[in-house]
């Protein structure tokens, strides 16, 4: 096997597959030769993404469900949104996984090869990488490996949004297949951000997920304590069988996470920051950035200096809600219910993906109670993240 490439590609995960997936698909970049290097044999559906978008995807096709309808509630508000500009759509991992490696079967300038990349460096020409497979050399290295963080707690700050989710069928019609419940706050929050989300297939079947957004994960039964009484005193569900378990833990964090090392490593997917801080989001900002790589490398031959077209005033905005959350994780519950109240949904949404105006960010601050706020933006003035 030959070891010099124009592209390596670290990691066939969510990020790694979608930029070999559109490399592969642009026409200026056929010429290219491409290693994708990853250790699992990813035949599993290891997880689910889910999204809202007011665009059509590359993936449109996979897409397992797709919403219409989205519903928040908190104690003191709830209501139930029809979305206008945005569909919210499912698509289960194992199908994106067979799907892209499939079109990368019929892309004859990809390699792809099962191992692990041990270390991986910047030379004059390229990249140099040591791996389980061999040493490789290229011209560029997309890097999609999982962060490794050296915890600054004096400067920075560091949650998860983890959860447990069942898939979970029943004997009677329970489930509104029209509508995602996208923040359930109506259980207790335990000084900390918690609610349930519910993706329902059918009148009978949905995932249903128990999800947190604070430092510490849970033990396991604790998650499922917190589905079974959703399941039996919200819905009145005493039957049901667990078709399938999820669990995950992904990183909401304002530690600077570069989305390039030197000259010629990129980096791609959580490793590059596209876990969104405040939400953990991350299926479509690893989109945005697939496609702004690809549209560089194929009209310039390079990646942009702006690798991300990241904002600085969406990344003060992540940081003051994860300071909140840090701080008086309980008080979440309330800044999302104003934000729903007093907000149409689209506005929101576009918020959420950093693709609102100024006068909209205005109006979007202005809709939730300032004080906490002030208060964090003290700590982000002293460089100081709030603590409990
Ligand atoms: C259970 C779960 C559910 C999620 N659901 C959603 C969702 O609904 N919506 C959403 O927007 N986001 C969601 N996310 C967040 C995010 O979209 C995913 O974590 C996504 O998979 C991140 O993509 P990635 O490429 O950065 O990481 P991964 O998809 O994890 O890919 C990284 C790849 O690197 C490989 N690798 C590791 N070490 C090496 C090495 N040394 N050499 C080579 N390869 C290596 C791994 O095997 C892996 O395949 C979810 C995350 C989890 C864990």
């Amino acid at each position: 096997m030959e070891s010099d490439f124009d592209y390596l590609i670290v990691g066939g995960g969510a990020a790694g597959l979608s930029l070999a997936y559109a490399i592969a698909q642009e026409p200026r970049l056929q010429h290219k030769r491409i290693l994708l290097i990853e250790p699992q044999a990813k035949n599993q559906n290891d997880r689910t993404w889910s999204f809202w978008t007011d665009e059509p995807t590359p993936f449109d096709g996979i897409v397992a469900y797709e919403w219409s309808k989205l519903a928040f509630r908190s104690p003191g508000y709830e209501q139930v949104f029809a979305m206008k500009q945005h569909r919210y759509k499912m698509i289960r991992g194992l199908d994106f996984y067979q799907f892209v490696h499939a079109a990368l079967q019929a892309a004859p300038q990809v390699t792809r090869v099962t191992g692990t990349v041990e270390s991986l460096e910047n030379t004059a020409a390229g990249v140099s990488a040591h791996t389980s497979a061999g040493h490789f050399t290229a011209r560029y290295a997309f890097d999609s490996r999982p962060p490794r963080l050296e915890k600054d707690l004096a400067k920075y700050r560091y949650l998860l949004q983890h959860f447990v989710g069942w898939e979970v069928e029943t004997d009677h019609d329970v489930f509104d297949s029209t509508t995602v419940e996208f923040m359930d706050f109506r259980g207790e929050q335990h000084q900390e951000a918690r609610f349930i989300y519910v993706l329902p297939f059918t009148s009978r079947r949905a995932l249903v997920e128990y999800t947190l957004f604070s430092a510490e994960v849970l033990p396991t039964a604790e998650y499922e304590a917190a589905l079974r009484s959703y399941l039996s005193e919200t819905l009145g569900v005493q039957q049901f069988r667990i078709e399938a378990v999820e669990q995950g833990a992904i990183p909401m964090i304002d530690h600077p996470l570069p989305a390039r090392v030197g000259q010629h490593i990129i980096n791609l997917g959580t490793r590059a920051g596209r876990a969104k801080p405040s939400t953990g989001y991350a299926f479509r900002r690893i989109q945005a950035h697939t496609q702004r790589l690809v549209a560089a490398l194929a009209a310039t031959g390079h990646p942009s200096e702006d690798l991300t077209g990241d904002k600085w005033q969406f990344g003060l905005f992540d940081t003051l809600l994860l300071d909140i959350m840090q701080r008086k994780g309980e008080s979440t519950r309330a800044i999302f219910a104003q934000l729903f109240q007093k907000n149409p949904l689209e506005r929101i949404l576009f918020f959420l993906d950093e693709r609102t105006s100024w006068l909209d960010n205005l109006r979007v601050m202005n809709s939730v109670t300032p004080w906490p706020f002030l208060r964090s933006i003290g700590h982000v003035l002293r460089g100081r993240p709030g603590r409990r």
